[in-house]
């Protein structure tokens, strides 16, 4: 049976531009996109987005009565009537401390150096992909504001002109210098800079370069895979010359640019464009015993050179490999293992890749809860985990890090946190033109859906004089629309999750746990070992009824 997701959301006013995925967001979403899926309304409207429109004049009601299918939709959230838990220190029981402002949803995850974070998600890899490229001071400046982590993919050294190699190794990098520079301009504390390690990366020599002109301000990524496909990463490009520059760089580009007849081809138009692929990672490994051995290796090796916190990103492979990552992870001692479930992505995987291949997320992270669990009962100290895939919206997130509690501290986040980075890009384009061209501005003029809201930043974006108090009257100036658009739609999703939690009486994020889901379906119960609804506390409730 196939799902299709609705597209519109009359009660919030919000409609998908294209068809819907899993997650609530468009299966293609553009960069030029002028509205208006909840995520881009969000990015300007905030918190208010959290209730139906047009208030005193409209009642409005669920149409989530029916759950079709097993996935992150067909969980519910359970609500209690009575108790608090997890009051953080200063407050009491009453109902004037018991409000949803008042819950904490801030953390920290790792081993011996704990990385604190302000609200629970994380990014994507956003990689050598150009879109990460062109908005990453929205996404960078924004992350390091509200403070979540957010990850430097792969291949960022790979396929920067300006990098500089000797004997292989990386001597200058200033795309990659760019991507931390800009997350640690306004870090105070609280998220993280990752970033990531595939094949060519390891080749290039990017976790000694970083080591040494940044020590343990990065935490260094292994990257087993992702969701959106199980070949290495992919870009397009359209320029012979840069196609030849990446074959000469080690990667594999398809078509070959070197050959006669594509060149030719090229020259005519028939071929507009190459594509860049990494390579797989343990190809020369044929037992899970290898793998490990490898694995640990790559681990002290990183340790030795100096860093401090290491995880690692695994996608969505089948069990045995979902068992080796927890268990590897465990053992390393690893700060925190990311689990992307199929299939979305930020670059160009394979179209039919992404809708056929791996475990779509709410099977995988079932699972990793399960192994997690296993290691536990004997003792183990589990390393902490993010879940990703398909997730984001603030119930995805309570719902995500519910299912994998208490492992699960973060929720990764990979194209609906870029949204906010688009919309305030375009915005800032239109209001500021000598701008447009640096940031990747598409519009030239507001569409209704952002001129209906106002003129400038100050009345478009409801998160524009909170970030103006953290920041300073001067510096305001230079924050991109970008990041006070990532503000903005984090502050929705932390009052939304703040809402969910008070809900269910758990007043910190860390005290969230499985019992607080229940499954509307008796496929997604079997699936997840989340009963269902009216089978969780039926005993306590007939015990009320025959006391
Ligand atoms: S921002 Fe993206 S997901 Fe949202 S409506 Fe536009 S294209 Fe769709």
């Amino acid at each position: 049976m196939s799902i299709q997701w609705p597209k519109t959301n009359d009660a919030i006013g919000a409609v998908n531009r294209g068809d819907a995925a899993e997650s609530g967001l468009c299966t293609l979403c553009t960069a030029a996109c002028k509205g208006k899926c909840e995520t881009w309304l969000s990015s300007m409207i905030g918190r208010k987005l959290l209730y139906p429109r047009d208030f005193g004049t409209i009642t409005s009601g669920s149409r989530n009565t029916t759950h079709l299918g097993i996935s992150y939709n067909s969980l519910r959230i359970q609500g209690y009537n009575y108790g608090a838990k997890g009051l953080p220190n200063g407050l009491s029981d009453s109902a004037d401390d018991c409000i949803f402002p008042n819950v904490n949803i801030g953390g920290e995850f790792g081993r011996e150096i704990k990385t604190k974070y302000s609200i629970p998600i994380m990014t994507g890899a956003l990689g050598s992909t150009f879109i990460a490229a062109k908005y990453w001071d929205s996404f960078a400046i924004g992350a390091s504001l509200v403070g979540f982590p957010i990850v430097v993919g792969e291949n960022v050294v790979g396929i920067d002109k300006k990098a500089e190699l000797k004997d292989g190794k990386i001597t200058k990098a200033p795309e990659l210098d760019r991507r931390i520079d800009t997350f640690l301009k306004y870090y105070d504390g609280n998220g993280a800079i990752i970033v990531q390690l595939n094949v060519e990366d390891t080749r290039n020599g990017v976790a000694e370069y970083v080591i040494d002109k940044y020590g343990d301000k990065v935490v260094i990524e292994l990257k087993w895979g992702q969701g959106a496909k199980d070949i290495g990463g992919e870009i397009q490009v359209t320029s012979l010359d840069y196609a030849l520059f990446l074959k000469e760089r080690g990667y594999v580009v398809d078509p070959d640019p070197t050959k006669p007849e594509i060149q030719e081809a090229f020259k005519h138009g028939a071929i507009k464009s190459f594509a860049r692929h990494s390579r797989l990672g343990y190809t020369n490994l044929s037992s899970t015993d290898k793998v490990k051995e490898d694995f640990m290796k790559s681990v002290d090796y990183l340790r030795k050179l100096g860093y401090k916190r290491i995880s690692l990103k695994t996608g969505s492979y089948g069990m045995e490999a979902l068992a080796m990552s927890i268990k590897y992870a465990t053992e390393a001692k690893l700060d925190l293992l990311t689990i992307d479930g199929s299939g979305g992505g930020t670059g160009m995987s394979p179209w039919n890749m992404m809708e056929t291949w791996g475990v779509p997320s709410i099977y995988l992270h079932a699972k990793a809860y399960e192994y997690a669990k296993m290691l536990a009962d004997k003792g183990e100290d589990v390393v902490d985990m993010a879940f990703a895939g398909g997730l984001a919206r603030e119930d995805h997130i309570f719902k995500a890090l519910a299912l994998g509690a208490p492992f699960t501290k973060l929720v990764c986040m990979g194209r609906s946190v870029m949204i906010p980075g688009f919309v305030g890009s375009n915005i800032e384009g239109v209001l500021h033109p000598d701008r447009r061209e640096k940031l990747n501005g598409n519009w030239d003029e507001l569409p209704k859906t952002v001129s209906g809201l106002g003129k400038d930043a100050d009345d478009i974006f409801a998160g524009y004089y909170d970030v103006k108090k953290k920041v300073g009257t001067k510096e305001i100036e230079k924050i991109p629309y970008g990041a006070i658009a990532v503000w903005t739609l984090c502050d929705k999703l932390a009052a939304g999750l703040q809402q969910l939690l008070a809900g269910a009486r758990k007043f910190d994020v860390d005290q969230i746990s499985r019992e607080d889901l229940f499954s509307a379906n008796r496929d997604t119960e079997k699936e997840t070992g989340i009963p269902f609804i009216t089978d969780v506390a039926d005993d306590n409730a007939k015990k009320i009824l025959k006391g």
